[in-house]
């Protein structure tokens, strides 16, 4: 080792450099980008080495059913980036989702889940934990009291999204994190729609933070992974799950998502940047009705999310006036914008929640969420404003 790797480069660096250097091992080739392992198993120097490796004796890599030089790169940086101890990376960010459940709960646990989480999440609560006697009760993501009333001495997770899909409402993180800890559970959030670069949870109080890498990770809509992230000691358990059942990243897809992270910040400076605008310019279109979007001073967490985020992210959602044949005569219209329920890309994409999201909701569930007939979701992208604007206006104008 030499002194510069001594006094340690990333000691109290700032996210920017985190993002772009964090985790990076190079090999004896020199290699100035990170370097891709497409291997499934590694050589051992000897019988005893091999047997070192296998008895946990001796660090090193197995097989990338349990650890790839690659994937632990991706992991590094990411928990760089929230703050964490410790991450796992997995297939997707539903089977990070999956492997946090698996690690934390057993058969007579109870979980409190907000109720606008991504609608897979939901299935997943309700139709597969399920099955293995693990029960879920659905709150109002910003009611604190809600909460409250679900707890139950068997609670063992509190899990959230913040803000909410579409309407971005948002939930006071430390409030729900002390609620868990005073009565033993644990808050676990999926931080998909603001990244480490808008909010980290870990600050807040949070035990978990589950990403779909899909997403903002990525940015440019190539591969599906996820991770999840926490304290070393509970993240074991996860680990032991993930090599057991083997929802475990590509190394491919890692090298994609280790890429992406290093223009993090300023992909989700600029969602942000554009959102804004895009929300404040259909505030004053006559054909729309309201617009959901945390930064605008009057949504309802517009307060709360000043103070737990940097900015407001990409994803906003609005009402025009009529009904169903409306908002998919403003979808139908666009020319430019990506008619797809994906998020968290460069190509903006617009989506009817109650249609397609939402479709699964029955209309009793979908009147309580909010999710209208009239309603729309922009996952705002990084295109001239001027054109996203200019193709919303279409439809807009023929109202
Ligand atoms: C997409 C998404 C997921 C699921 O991630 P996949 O990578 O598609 O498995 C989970 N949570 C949120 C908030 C998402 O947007």
């Amino acid at each position: 080792m030499n002194d510069k790797e001594r006094d340690d480069p990333l000691a109290g660096a700032g996210l920017d450099t985190l993002a772009i250097r964090a985790g990076q091992h190079r090999t004896q080739e020199g290699e100035h980008a990170e370097a891709i392992f497409p291997t499934s198993s590694y050589v051992f120097a000897s019988a005893a080495e091999a047997a070192a490796r296998f008895s946990g004796d001796e660090p090193g890599n197995v097989y990338s059913r349990y650890t790839n030089p690659t994937v632990r790169t991706f992991e590094e940086r990411i928990a760089a980036l929230e703050g964490a101890e410790k991450a796992v990376a997995t297939a997707s960010g539903m089977s990070a989702i999956l492997s946090l459940a698996m690690a934390q709960l057993k058969a007579g646990d109870h979980l409190i889940c907000s109720r606008d989480v991504f609608g897979t999440t939901v299935n997943l609560f309700a139709k597969h934990l399920s099955k293995f006697g693990v029960e879920t009760t659905f709150v109002p993501l910003s009611e604190p009291a809600a909460w409250r009333e679900a707890l139950r001495p068997e609670t063992k997770l509190l899990f959230l999204e913040t803000p909410s899909n579409p309407l971005s409402e948002v939930a006071d993180l430390r409030a729900l994190a002390d609620l868990a800890h005073e009565n033993g559970a644990r808050l676990a959030v999926d931080n998909c729609f603001c990244t480490p670069a808008l909010q980290r949870p870990f600050e807040f109080g949070a035990d978990f933070v589950v990403h779909s890498a899909t997403k903002y990770l990525d940015g440019q809509g190539r591969c599906l992974g996820g991770v999840v992230l926490g304290d070393a000691e509970p993240m074991q358990d996860v680990l032991t799950f993930l090599r057991t059942a083997g929802p475990t990243m590509s190394p491919f897809n890692a090298w994609v998502f280790i890429k992406g992270l290093e223009t993090l910040r300023l992909r989700m400076e600029a969602h942000s940047t554009n959102a804004l605008a895009l929300a404040r310019w259909l505030r004053e279109q006559p054909a729309v009705e309201s617009v959901f979007y945390g930064g605008l001073p009057d949504h309802p967490g517009h307060d709360l999310a000043a103070r737990q985020q940097r900015a407001f992210g990409g994803v906003l959602s609005f009402r025009v006036k009529g009904g169903r044949e409306s908002a998919w005569r403003v979808i139908d219209s666009t020319r430019l914008l990506s008619l797809t329920a994906n998020l968290g890309d460069v190509k903006t994409t617009i989506v009817h929640p109650a249609t397609t999201t939402h479709g699964r909701l029955s209309d009793e569930e979908k009147a309580s969420a909010g999710i209208t007939e009239n309603l729309i979701r922009v996952a705002v992208g990084l295109e001239d404003i001027a054109d996203i604007q200019a193709d919303l206006a279409r439809g807009l104008d023929s109202l």
